[in-house]
């Protein structure tokens, strides 16, 4: 962690992108090829161009991987190279006379760049790792007295998702159809789910594969993670009621899950780690580790009607994660199940104790029961047409900030057919 935060670019206090961060992504411009930036304050670095100075040349690396659609092959040169491309640019920020100083620039502002989809997903895993949000959950469908099921505080349980429907922030969705069971009724009926939910989540990226066979462990596994992103785990309730049972979530789920397109990295995030909540049932030992394998990040949800201000509806943090990144990886490898370079894990939705910290509608307006009322006067239970939801995180600590921007989506209304 570099311990002053001068550099010739001016950075807003309140940035995300501060000069501890530098978040890797995918952007284009007025030259619509997609290139690989690194973001710093309101400006994006691109490191096509700010390879023509040398900077890079002690690394070995070739230009291409910087001209590419998606980040898997910068990734796919593994931490020992990554992590340096992200300390050669933090000095040379700080470096009055630095070289990206020159002509052509190779400073892109923000607001005239696109972003798009920061790597290709391959495969997607999405655990259910918050212990309120599973309890909550429990409660509302199961039973009360018995929310969590036998299996939860032993397993960090998980289910194979979607990654062709994984899109970045900035793109719009429509609400979905599907089977629905109407209230008292025995056969369903196709219709427009009323029930569309956003899951408050963290993905994090897989940074190097894993040989079919071959188990991670908790000591080793985050050697394997590349960095994090911002992840709406959209979902319909009502068809989700309907269809999850015997195998769990299909088509609620896998209409369209979003995410934010910067991906910070773990070595930006090591200055914030944190200990996790206590784990009071013993679990098996493949599952035990040593140290604070969580991670201080603060989350919010604002939803923002079409043309009226937002309102933060929900305040959240990571770090109230049961189950950590490790644990998830040694229990997915215990199989040898074999990950791959931009393979994304979600968290699952991150609620924490207090109704204000829910990660999901389902459970902050308990399953429609208590509406929520925004700023501008209306009240939701669930997602309306044209409503755009926003989630932001960030850490801080010691005046050191780093944040990954947002996901934000608008839902339209349903296609007419
Ligand atoms: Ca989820």
């Amino acid at each position: 962690m570099i311990s002053h935060n001068t550099s010739w670019i001016p950075i807003p206090e309140d940035s995300d992108f501060s000069i501890y961060n530098i978040p890797f992504g995918i952007f284009s411009d007025s030259d619509t090829t997609k290139r690989v930036g690194v973001a710093i304050g309101e400006f994006i670095i691109d490191l096509s161009v700010a390879y023509e100075y040398g900077i890079f040349d002690d690394l070995n690396i070739d230009k291409s991987v910087f001209k590419r659609d998606y980040l898997n092959d910068f990734i796919s040169l593994g931490k020992r190279v990554t992590s340096k491309v992200r300390i050669i640019i933090q000095k040379e920020l700080m470096n009055a006379n630095s070289v990206l100083k020159n002509y052509p620039t190779p400073l892109i502002s923000q607001e005239n760049a696109i972003m798009h989809l920061p790597v290709y997903i391959r495969d997607y895993t999405d655990f259910y790792s918050s212990i309120e949000h599973a309890t909550n959950v429990g409660k509302m469908f199961r039973d009360p007295a018995n929310a969590l099921l036998p299996n939860w505080k032993h397993i960090p349980v998980g289910y194979h998702g979607r990654a062709s429907s994984i899109i970045v922030s900035g793109v719009d969705i429509h609400r979905p159809k599907g089977q629905v069971l109407p209230p008292g009724k025995s056969t369903p009926i196709y219709t427009a789910s009323s029930r569309i939910d956003f899951e408050l989540e963290m993905g994090y990226i897989i940074g190097k594969e894993t040989e079919l066979g071959k188990k991670l462990n908790t000591k080793n596994a985050e050697n394997y993670i590349f960095g994090k992103v911002l992840f709406n785990d959209w979902s319909a309730r009502d068809i989700q009621k309907w269809e999850y049972i015997p195998l769990g979530p299909f088509l609620a789920k896998n209409f369209a899950s979003s995410i934010s397109p910067w991906v910070v990295t773990m070595e930006a995030l090591e200055y914030f780690r944190v200990e996790g909540p206590e784990q009071d049932v013993p679990v098996l030992p493949y599952l035990e580790f040593e140290g604070a394998r969580n991670y201080d990040i603060k989350l919010e949800v604002a939803l923002q009607p079409k043309a009226e201000e937002e309102t933060i509806i929900s305040k959240s943090n990571f770090k109230y994660m049961y189950w950590n990144m490790a644990q998830q990886l040694a229990h997915h490898t215990m199989n040898g199940c074999n990950l791959n370079v931009g393979d994304m894990m979600g968290s699952g939705t991150i609620s924490g104790k207090s109704p204000d910290s829910y990660g999901s509608m389902l459970e902050l307006s308990w399953a429609g029961e208590k509406p929520i009322k925004l700023k501008g006067g209306d009240i939701r239970t669930f997602i309306n047409d044209n409503d755009t939801v926003i989630m932001r995180g960030y850490c801080i600590k010691d005046n050191k900030r780093i944040g990954f921007g947002e996901v934000s989506t608008k839902l339209l209304p349903a296609k007419s057919r």
